[in-house]
């Protein structure tokens, strides 16, 4: 898979930026379709502050329960798989290299990436994700990092929703309507013994409906702004939160609710369309308003933020782009015939 001793494309059929769950499926896609897939998998800082990276072990998906880490483990085997596949040759890999630019000119793409090298690139693939807003406790946010993902504390309700069964429960958020309604969602579904919506120190603004529905629920709404978090950071296990007040409640399990940081850098330096949170907006198939340049992923609006969507939206990206390389080889070839 190095990219040493092989004659390199002068301009790929595909760059891939990003190599987490819709990168690795881009590329898988893009190699079986016999186009020849740069993949990028982003500098060390850069993957630090993926999804991907912080993907522990993944109960949504069939099989995958068997994961430590439920992207980097399936993707490392993905790689292998290619590696001694017939289709080795078409990956170009460059497993820790970041992209800082990407350059629209004369037809096709050109890449700067990290170490100042370029490459140039038919069709872009964009799968940089996005990343959930963390709370600040004590000053910090390193102060939640030891029970994150270790099934004492989530972000996606889709996927650790379940693990909150038969616990004393909270969703930390803000002054807005969103954690409440988790917390609404979660005692329909689940109904633990307790849950507790825990707000950044901010009187929220609920409607008459939401209250109303807080108070059936017995949910109580905790305003005093978080101070602290009891449980052991060896193992992870959470006991509960502190407020500024110096209250204490005791929490088994909590979510975390405060939004998302999208990363459309490079999307938004090539001026492609976005939705009003940042998302890019793509067709159908994954094409933003840049022709060529399809984004794959929590990256792309109005998709469900998960590891089988970034897989469908990648799937769509690269099958599309091998669609319109082949019409363009069978043009080229009709015209000269
Ligand atoms: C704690 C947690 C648990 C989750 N559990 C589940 C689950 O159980 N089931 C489920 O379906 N979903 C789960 N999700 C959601 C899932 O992780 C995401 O939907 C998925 O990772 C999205 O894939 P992606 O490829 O869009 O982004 P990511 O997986 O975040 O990958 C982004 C990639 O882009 C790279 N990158 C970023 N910037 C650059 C750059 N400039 N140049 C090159 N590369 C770059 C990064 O290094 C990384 O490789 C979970 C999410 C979190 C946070």
């Amino acid at each position: 898979m190095t990219t040493t001793e092989r004659k390199l494309p002068e301009v790929y059929d595909i760059a891939v930026i990003g190599a987490g769950a819709a990168g690795m499926m881009a590329a898988l896609r893009g190699v079986l379709n016999n186009d020849t897939v740069l993949l990028f998998g982003g500098t060390s800082k850069d993957k630090k502050k993926s999804r991907a990276q912080w993907v522990g072990k993944v109960d949504n998906i069939p099989g995958f329960s068997i994961y430590k880490k439920g992207i980097l483990d399936p993707n490392k085997e993905t790689l292998n798989f290619i590696k001694e596949s017939e289709f080795s040759e078409n990956l170009f890999h460059h497993p820790s290299t970041g992209v800082e630019d990407i350059i629209k000119e004369d037809g096709h793409f050109t890449i700067k990436a990290s170490k100042e090298e370029s490459f140039k690139a038919k069709y872009v693939i964009l799968a940089t994700g996005v990343m959930d807003v963390q709370p600040k406790i004590e000053g910090t946010i390193n102060t939640i990092f030891p029970y994150a993902n270790v099934q004492s504390v989530d972000y996606c309700i889709r996927c650790d929703g379940h693990h909150v069964k038969n616990k004393e429960t909270a969703i930390i958020g803000n002054d807005g309507e969103s954690a409440a309604w988790i917390a609404v969602l979660l005692h329909e579904r689940y109904n633990p013994p307790h849950i507790t919506v825990i707000t950044d120190g901010h009187e929220p603004n609920y409607s008459d409906d939401l209250k109303k529905l807080l108070e059936l629920y017995k949910i109580q709404v905790i305003t005093k702004g978080l101070d602290g978090i009891r449980g052991d950071e060896k193992t992870g296990k959470l006991e509960g939160f502190y407020f500024c007040d110096g209250t204490f409640q005791p929490v088994d399990f909590a979510f975390i609710s405060l939004g998302m940081l999208v990363y459309n850098e490079l999307a938004s330096k090539m001026k492609a369309a976005t939705d009003e949170r940042g998302f890019v907006t793509t067709s159908e198939k994954g094409e933003s308003s840049i022709d060529g340049l399809y984004v794959a992923g929590d990256l792309r609006a109005n998709t469900k933020k998960q590891i089988y969507t970034a897989w469908d939206t990648a799937v769509d990206a690269a099958d599309d782009i091998n669609t319109r390389l082949r019409r363009e080889k069978r043009q080229a070839l009709l015209s000269q015939n």
